[in-house]
């Protein structure tokens, strides 16, 4: 037979249970032990412990199902710096130590869009005195001219819907919208059409929306929402909105949408990939003080330390990942990059698809008729995958992508193909076509011949002359080469024009 026994602590635990038998004072009727508090005592600490307990599951659980907050969560939260991180090169050393290498895009969205550290966050980037690069509706307001010009034939083709959003993704220091708006309104006033005109800027950057501001409002209120928001007046009347992110732009199917966005998507992060013979591998960041040959830098990326050149020392490079990491899938069961030759590198940038997808979401979101386009300009190839074009760019300079993480711009090739073939089966797609020919075949000549003819200096003329060159050349001086715009309308729609007869 077993013989029970028990063990020391077991014993300590019978002699103080035990009294629980004994009609002790200390012990409630219905058995609950108070210990060395009174019945009142007990209460009362038993009922804050089950308060403090709901909001705790309430905090974890919250009130809403937790699927419903998907992607209505901040995606640029605004609060202090976090502690003891005085900058990015700290962050991310500590983030590589905690976690081991990390993927290419998490790197890049800190570095341009951190709340307290970011590139974009925290400057204006195209500030004539400090500013890194210079962009075409910056060179003369011609250029925003001329997209307001098809705006306005797009609209009139689509029979002038009455109410109307401009809506521009990354809109720098507003100047294109500025552009855009002033000829639009020119044209309608004109014309016996009226309209009445919402302008939506998606900024991630609060000190871009005071730029933006200033320009198209002058001293009008600069209000912020309860949702974190900004609106204000534009100085021709219409109302102003600014948005984090697409998410936040409310559908209205009473209202059409005319979607811009100019060198926005070559500001997205990226991520990349090498094939090896494994299959494909993901690029990762890695801390180059932190590693001694484990993680060897990939070929091409990063330059060799220099003591002459400063802005070739980084403290981070990139490596390929030994394993698969989550995103390879992304390469392996994509038919785009599936069968792909072992060796190559691709470029793949998932913000984009997202940013488009909405975009079409825009275009198509009209319900009185066919109305809504969408116009994207940026750089890149027209036809092929992007390999290897994320660069750094500082003080009007190239520069290694690693180098003062934050304080220089990072930009990628945009892949128009890809683009192009998303929008395909939901919007009617045209071009991508070469910023020179875009231009011309709206009327850019005549309206640089019109201006060089009015100028009176021949000193003003020069420069006048010099910004057409600058804009639609396709040599090494201008942008008319590798700037491409894309237009997409829904199916159906007239062509519109700049994408040929
Ligand atoms: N379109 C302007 C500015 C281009 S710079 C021009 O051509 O002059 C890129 C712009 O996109 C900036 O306004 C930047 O703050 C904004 N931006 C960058 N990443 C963003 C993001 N993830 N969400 C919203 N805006 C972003």
């Amino acid at each position: 037979m077993l013989q029970r026994t028990l063990l020391p602590c077991q014993r300590r635990l019978f002699h103080s249970v035990r009294p629980l038998f004994n009609k002790n004072p200390l012990i409630h009727e219905n058995g609950l032990y108070y210990g060395k508090f009174t019945k009142e005592e007990y209460d009362k600490a038993k009922q804050f412990v089950t308060t403090q307990y709901e909001k705790l599951e309430k905090d974890i659980k919250g009130t809403e199902h937790v699927r419903d907050k998907v992607g209505k969560m901040p995606q640029f939260p605004s609060r202090g710096p976090a502690r003891g991180v005085a900058n990015l090169l700290d962050f991310f050393q500590e983030m590589i130590k905690t976690t081991g290498p990390i993927p290419l895009s998490a790197y890049m969205r800190q570095c341009l869009t951190h709340p307290d550290f970011g590139y974009y966050t925290t400057r204006n980037p195209l500030d004539a005195l400090g500013g890194d690069f210079i962009t075409s509706p910056e060179i003369l307001s011609v250029f925003g001219e001329m997209i307001g010009i098809w705006l306005y034939s797009v609209w009139t083709s689509q029979g002038s819907p009455k109410k109307i959003r401009i809506v521009e993704f990354g809109p720098g220091k507003g100047t294109l919208m500025h552009d855009v708006v002033i000829v639009f309104n020119k044209f309608v006033a004109k014309s016996a059409a009226s309209v009445d005109i919402e302008v939506v800027m998606v900024e991630a950057s609060h000190v871009l929306r005071k730029e933006q501001h200033k320009l198209l409002c002058n001293d009008n209120t600069y209000e912020t929402t309860s949702e974190g928001f900004n609106k204000s007046t534009s100085k021709w009347n219409n109302k102003v909105t600014w948005v984090d992110t697409e998410k936040d732009i409310v559908q209205a199917s009473d209202t059409a949408n005319y979607v811009l966005a100019h060198e926005f998507f070559d500001a997205l992060p990226i991520k990349s990939f090498t094939k090896t013979e494994h299959g494909w591998r993901e690029h990762v960041v890695e801390h180059t003080l932190a590693v001694v040959n484990t993680q060897p830098k990939l070929e091409g990326t990063s330059p060799v330390q220099s003591e002459e050149n400063e802005e070739l020392n980084t403290d981070f490079h990139l490596t390929v990942s030994p394993k698969e990491t989550p995103s390879s899938a992304i390469p392996t069961l994509s038919l785009r990059y599936r069968d792909l030759p072992e060796g190559l590198r691709v470029e793949i940038c998932p913000d984009a698809e997202l940013y488009l997808s909405h975009i079409c979401n825009l275009v198509n979101g009209y319900s009185n008729g066919l109305a809504g386009a969408a116009l994207i300009i940026d750089y890149g190839p027209a036809d092929e995958v992007p390999s290897n074009s994320l660069r750094g760019i500082y003080q009007h300079k190239f520069v290694s992508p690693f180098y003062k993480p934050g304080d220089v711009d990072l930009s990628i090739d945009v892949d128009f193909a890809n683009l192009k073939a998303l929008a395909e089966p939901h919007l009617s797609v045209y071009g991508p076509v070469e910023q020179g020919d875009w231009l011309h075949e709206i009327g850019v000549g005549y309206r640089f011949d019109q201006l060089i003819k009015a100028a009176n200096l021949m000193a003003n003329k020069e420069l006048i002359y010099d910004s057409y060159i600058r804009l639609t050349s396709k040599d090494e001086k201008g942008m008319g080469k590798i700037y491409k715009f894309l237009g997409l309308l829904p199916h159906k729609s007239t062509k519109p024009i700049g994408f040929g007869i």
